[in-house]
Formats: C-alpha cells, structure tokens, sequence
C-alpha cells in the first residue's frame, strides 16, 4: 500500500475478523495525476481503473472535462442489504464505480462467472485453507427475484425522476425502438409505449453475432437470429417473458 492509503487507513478490522471499509474515515484522495504517482498501491491502482481508459494510462475524457477545481477522488459508503459496505468512489463528485471486498460468503453473488469464482476459490482455499464448495455451484443464471425488486424500487421509491414523463421535448415525439421478438427470433419495430428489458452484456473477445447495416434486413425474417450466438445473458431471455425486449 502506498504512505496515503497506510495514512488513511480506508480498511479496518472487524471483530470475527477479516476487514471492512472504514466510513468514518473517507478524505480526499488525490487527483488523476496523484494516483499516477501512486501505481504502485493496490488500492489506488484499483481506483484508478475506474477513473481511466486505455489500460490507464488516460482518465477518462468525461472526467477529465471536469472543472479542475473539484477534480479528485471522494469516497462514500454504499450499504448492501446484506449489511456489507461497499466502498463506493467518485471522480469530481461524479460516480464512477464501488469497490467490493471479496470473502467466501459474498463471492458467489458477487461474480456470477464460473472462471474467475474459481480462481479466487482456489485462492481462499491457500489463504484459508478451507475449501468453500458452495463456489463451485450455480451458473450464470440471472437472479429474477433481484431483477423484480429493482422493478418494484423504481416504481415505489424514485417517484418523479424514473416514472413521470414529464413535459419536455425528449417525450413529445414516440421513440420507434428495434427490439428482438425472443419468441420468433428476429427483429421487430416497436414503440416505447411497450415494455421491454433492455440488458447489457460486455463485448469481451468472443465473437458474436452482430446486427450491422448490411443485415439489418435480414434480421427482421422471422426465425433469422440464432439464439445459440448470443451471450448467456440474453438468451435466458426466453424464461422471463414473452414479450419483446
Ligand atoms: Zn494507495
Ligand atoms: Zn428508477
């Protein structure tokens, strides 16, 4: 850890062990160029990534359009139902991101991918020297239940900001979507009167297939998009609803 991280003192420990982010403790952190300096910290290479581009070696040109009076890293404590605090940053009181201390019992439901989950149960299994099957079970599954209560949060709690239409320009004229019928396989035009999900998956480096201005029209047959070149994610579409997303 770097002098700052070891001066502030972000981690502390909890009584059945193990650490926990120190809310009491959040200060100021340092600028993009500060962190730079500080490469060398794990903590500070993390917060990093989440303010950068190109590996790291650029802050983001959002952040970096910034007024650069109030350019630099805050913190703020972001509390989990479960009761964990997770250790939420912002660059220039902008939100980039929250970072998670990985244990056994929060490891399956912090990452779904098997590989990585794998990896750091090997991991635990040197640290500890216990072995945690219960990371080794499940998939990818999405977790509709949590994909519900979200629903249920917007339409209760965020009141005007989420649900009121409100009466500007941005909703004068119907938005005409290109959603993907997930019964009939191909694309449709809708309205955004509809309901549908929209769902965001990581491009990675697998190749998938693409909807691109020289098939676009073929995509609209029914039956033409196969359901087997899309990412996990969007083909356990088929279970939550019939309707178009
Ligand atoms: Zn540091
Ligand atoms: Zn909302």
């Amino acid at each position: 850890m770097c002098r700052v991280c070891r001066h502030v003192k972000l981690l502390k420990p909890m009584d059945g062990g193990g650490f926990t982010w120190d809310s009491n403790k959040f200060s100021p952190f340092g600028t993009y160029s500060q962190l730079l300096t500080r490469n060398h910290c794990s903590i500070c290479r993390l917060i990093l990534s989440l303010d950068t581009v190109d590996g790291g070696h650029t802050l983001h040109p959002r952040l970096a359009q910034i007024d650069r009076e109030i350019q630099g890293t805050q913190f703020h404590a972001q509390l989990l139902p479960s009761g964990e605090v997770m250790l939420g940053v912002e660059y220039g009181m902008t939100t980039v991101g929250a970072l998670r201390l990985l244990t056994p019992d929060n490891l399956s439901d912090a990452l779904r991918q098997p590989c990585p989950r794998l990896a750091l149960g090997t991991l635990f299994l040197n640290i500890y020297n216990k072995r945690y099957p219960h990371l080794l079970e499940g998939d990818q599954r999405v977790d509709f239940g949590k994909i519900r209560s979200w629903l249920y949060e917007c339409n209760g709690i965020h009141g005007e900001l989420c649900n009121s239409l409100g009466n500007t320009q941005r909703y004068a004229s119907e938005i005409p979507p290109i959603l993907i019928d997930v019964q009939d396989n191909c694309l449709v035009q809708a309205a955004s009167a509809e309901k549908y999900f929209t769902l965001s998956s990581v491009w990675g480096k697998v190749k998938i297939s693409q909807t691109i201005n020289a098939n676009i029209q073929d995509h609209f047959q029914k039956s033409s998009m196969d359901p087997s070149q899309y990412p996990n994610t969007n083909t356990r579409r088929y279970d939550i609803s019939p309707i178009p997303w």
